[in-house]
C-alpha cells in the first residue's frame, strides 16, 4: 500500500480510503459480522484509514472491525449538524459509537456554498474548539460542489477537504471536471488534505474503473481516495490496483459485471422526501410513486437516509 500525508494536518493515511457507506443499512445492508470483515481484509491489505458518517449509520461495523486491530487506524465521519450544541452530540456519539478517545476527521457534511458554511459556522466553531481539546484532530468540509472546495480552501481554519472528483465530473452540483480541479488546486497550496469521493462516478465510470481510479491517485492535488466497497473481492481488487499490482483473476472476476443499482420498492407511498433530498435531481413522482433517472443517479444513497417507508436501497 502506498501511504500519503493529508494536507499539512500531519495525519498519516494510506492512499486507498475506506468508503463505508456501501456496508451498511443504506446499501448493502450486511451483518456486523460481515461488514466487518470486509473492512479488516482492508486492513490486512494495509489500508489505514476509513471514511464514514453519522448518517451512514454504520459505526457498529467499524467498531466491530478495529476490535483488537493493533495498527493504527485513522477514521473520517461527518455529520449534518449546523448548531454547535448539536456538533456536540454527534461528536459525541461518534466516539461513544466508535469506541474512540479522539475522532482523526470531522467534516461538516455535504456543503454547497460560502452561505451553506456560514450557515453551519456555529457546528464548525464547535469543531474548532473539540480540536484544541483534543477530541478531535482535524476538521473540515466533505463537498459535491466547486463552490463549497473554493470556499472552504481559503479558510485557514479547515484542514481537510472531502470533495467529489472523478475524470468526467459526474455529479459535480456547480461546475465542471475542470473547475473542481482548480478549487483542489487553491486548496492543496494552500495546506488542505484532500481526499476525494466517487471516482468511478457513482458506477458510471465502472466499465473502466482501473483508468478512473488511476485518473483520481494521479491528480496531484489529490492525496487519497475513498471507495465505496462491500465485499472481499472488490477490496482485493481495489487495493491491488492502488498498489499498481493486477488483481488475482478470481477476484477481478467476482467483481466484474457487478452492476449496483438503486432499487425503489412497490410500496412507495410517493410522499416526495427522496425527490427532495437528492443533490442530483435524479428522482421525480411518477403516477405517485417515486423513479429514478439512472443516467443522473450517482448512487450516494442519500434518498435511502430519508425515506420512512425504507423503500429506497442501492443493491
Ligand atoms: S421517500 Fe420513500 S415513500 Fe417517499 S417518495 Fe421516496 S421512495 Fe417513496
Ligand atoms: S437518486 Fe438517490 S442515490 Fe441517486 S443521486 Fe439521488 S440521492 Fe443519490
Amino acid at each position: 500500500m502506498f501511504y500519503t500525508t493529508l494536507g499539512t494536518s500531519g495525519i498519516r493515511v494510506s492512499r486507498l480510503c475506506f468508503g463505508s457507506l456501501t456496508l451498511g443499512p443504506l446499501q448493502a445492508g450486511l451483518s456486523i459480522a460481515a461488514g466487518a470483515a470486509v473492512i479488516r481484509r482492508a486492513l490486512e491489505l494495509g489500508v489505514n484509514f476509513i471514511d464514514t458518517a453519522q448518517s451512514y449509520a454504520n459505526y457498529p461495523y467499524i467498531r466491530a472491525a478495529l476490535h483488537g486491530w493493533p495498527g493504527a487506524v485513522v477514521i473520517a465521519t461527518k455529520s449534518y449538524d449546523y448548531t454547535a450544541a448539536g456538533m456536540a452530540r454527534s461528536l459525541e456519539e461518534a466516539r461513544r459509537e466508535l469506541d474512540r478517545d479522539v475522532i482523526d476527521i470531522f467534516l461538516l457534511h455535504e456543503q454547497e456554498s460560502a452561505l451553506t458554511l456560514a450557515g453551519h459556522r456555529p457546528a464548525l466553531e464547535y469543531l474548532l474548539e473539540a480540536r484544541e481539546r483534543g477530541l478531535v484532530r482535524a476538521a473540515g468540509i466533505s463537498s459535491h460542489a466547486v463552490a463549497a472546495v473554493r470556499a472552504a480552501a481559503v479558510m485557514p481554519e479547515v484542514d481537510i477537504i472531502h470533495p467529489l472528483y472523478n475524470q468526467q465530473g459526474l455529479g459535480i452540483l456547480d461546475g465542471s471536471q475542470a473547475e473542481m480541479l482548480a478549487a483542489l488546486t487553491l486548496a492543496q497550496r494552500n495546506g488542505k488534505g484532500i481526499y476525494a469521493m466517487k471516482a468511478l462516478g457513482g458506477g458510471h465510470l465502472a466499465h473502466r474503473a482501473q483508468q478512473a481510479l488511476a485518473f483520481v491517485l494521479a491528480t496531484p492535488a489529490i492525496d487519497a481516495v475513498a471507495v465505496g466497497m462491500q465485499s472481499i473481492a472488490e477490496v482485493e481488487v481495489n487495493a491491488a490496483w492502488v498498489c499498481g499490482r493486477e488483481p488475482a483473476p478470481e477476484w477481478l472476476a467476482a467483481v466484474q459485471g457487478r452492476k449496483r443499482q438503486l432499487l425503489i420498492e412497490d410500496w412507495c407511498q410517493g410522499c416526495g422526501a427522496c425527490v427532495q433530498r437528492c443533490p442530483q435531481g435524479a428522482l421525480q413522482l411518477v403516477a405517485g410513486r417515486a423513479v429514478v433517472d439512472p443516467a443522473r443517479c450517482i448512487l450516494c444513497g442519500y434518498c435511502a437516509g430519508v425515506c420512512r417507508d425504507f423503500c429506497i436501497k442501492v443493491i
